[in-house]
């Protein structure tokens, strides 16, 4: 197969967020287990285990460094029309939803706003300096529960599944997808749907904890043909559509952003369910599991040209089939707790976020 890039662009990126200490752990004076070093992006957890990352973002990292460090970079991909999925991975209460909505969606102002909110004020801000091309663009928002496709924007009962078109594209179907032309659309998703995790959460023991949260940007270009004797516009257009593999005609170009909140990392053991919640925590981490086998074949350039990819273990890589590998961009975003009595967690978070790379 012919490589379209060199072979470190299509790695998996990964990035450790350290979060500060909460107000309640600083008052239960609880101590750091962890260092880092910025000039050589390492981490040191304990006394002595060492990990390196693409980026290493400490406690007191706002919201708008980790966003033009980390995520930014990559959101010119999706206007050449790559796939790129951001997760985020790390125990409950590490940050993972801080990072990627923004903390408390629900009221939060713009300083806080996470990735999402960002990515999609940069989104618009690039529709605006594209003059040749019409944009649109629309999202969805689904939780992986169990096993099952919940739609966080249409609460009506109904299955969705998962399947590959043709092309080889996955297509979500039953999904519903809610066109968005500002970037107060899309809070206002991201809001409706937090609040329906939220709701069902009181009812389920802290579902939301347990599982997958995907919220899912398509974007879709198409050229204007205003001037069909110049070819000025079609040739930087060319350029454009290049990279991709299934481009259904010259004049248009889409692709998906997927930002994905995954469910709490921390393990079996420590939860001390039995039964049916035992049965859940079970089956969250095998979601874990394979998504990890996934990103770790990935980052094997053998196993990605050439040999299998086990995306079928579970919904969640089912779901994120073509925008996994292939063609497509992703960052590992794992959050850690800084407090010692976690240190357990975060070295397992660590371990897994080392395998992605
Ligand atoms: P998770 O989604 O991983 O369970 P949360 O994102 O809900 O964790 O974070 C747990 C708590 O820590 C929340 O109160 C959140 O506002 C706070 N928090 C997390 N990361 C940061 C950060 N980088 N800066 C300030 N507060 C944070
Ligand atoms: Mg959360």
């Amino acid at each position: 197969m012919k490589m379209l890039a060199s072979e470190s662009e299509f790695r998996v990126k990964v990035a450790v967020r350290v979060r500060p200490f909460l107000p309640r752990e600083k008052t239960h004076e609880q101590k750091s287990c962890i260092a880092i070093h910025p000039q050589t992006n390492q981490i040191v957890l304990g006394d002595r285990r060492t990990f390196k990352y693409d980026f290493i973002l400490g406690p007191k990292t706002l919201q708008e460094e980790l966003y033009r460090t980390s995520v930014e970079p990559m959101l010119n991909n999706v206007f050449d029309g790559y796939n790129v999925t951001i997760f985020a991975y790390g125990q409950t209460g590490s940050g993972k939803t801080y990072t990627m909505t923004g903390g408390n969606i629900l009221s939060i102002g713009e300083k806080d706003y996470g990735i999402i909110p960002r990515a999609v004020k940069t989104i618009f801000n690039t529709i605006q300096n594209r003059p040749d091309c019409r944009i649109t663009i629309s999202a969805s928002y689904l939780e992986i529960y169990k096993d099952d496709i919940i739609d966080l924007l249409d609460v009506n009962d109904k299955d969705i599944d998962v399947r590959d078109d043709a092309a080889g594209n996955t297509v979500v179907i039953g999904a519903s997808e809610h066109r968005c032309d500002s970037i107060d659309d899309v809070v206002s998703l991201l809001k409706k749907g937090s609040n329906v995790r939220h709701t069902g959460a009181t009812h389920m023991n802290d579902e939301s904890s347990r599982s997958h949260a995907i919220f899912t940007l398509y974007i879709e270009q198409r050229l204007h043909d205003k001037n069909p004797n110049t070819n000025t516009v079609q040739a930087s257009f060319d350029a454009l559509v290049k990279p991709l593999q299934t481009t259904f005609d010259e004049s248009y170009l889409s692709a998906k952003l997927h930002f994905v909140d995954l469910a709490g990392s921390e393990r079996v053991a420590r939860t001390q369910n039995t039964g049916e919640r035992f049965q859940e925590s079970i089956r969250i981490n095998s979601g874990l599991l394979a998504l990890g086998n996934v990103v770790s074949a990935l980052s094997d350039p053998k196993k990605r040209t050439g040999g299998h990819i086990p995306y079928r273990d579970s919904k969640i890589t089912r779901l994120l089939k073509d925008s996994l590998g292939g063609n497509a961009k992703t960052l590992m975003i794992t959050c850690v707790s800084p407090c010692t009595a976690d240190l357990d967690e975060s070295l397992n978070a660590l371990k897994y976020a080392q395998r992605a790379s």
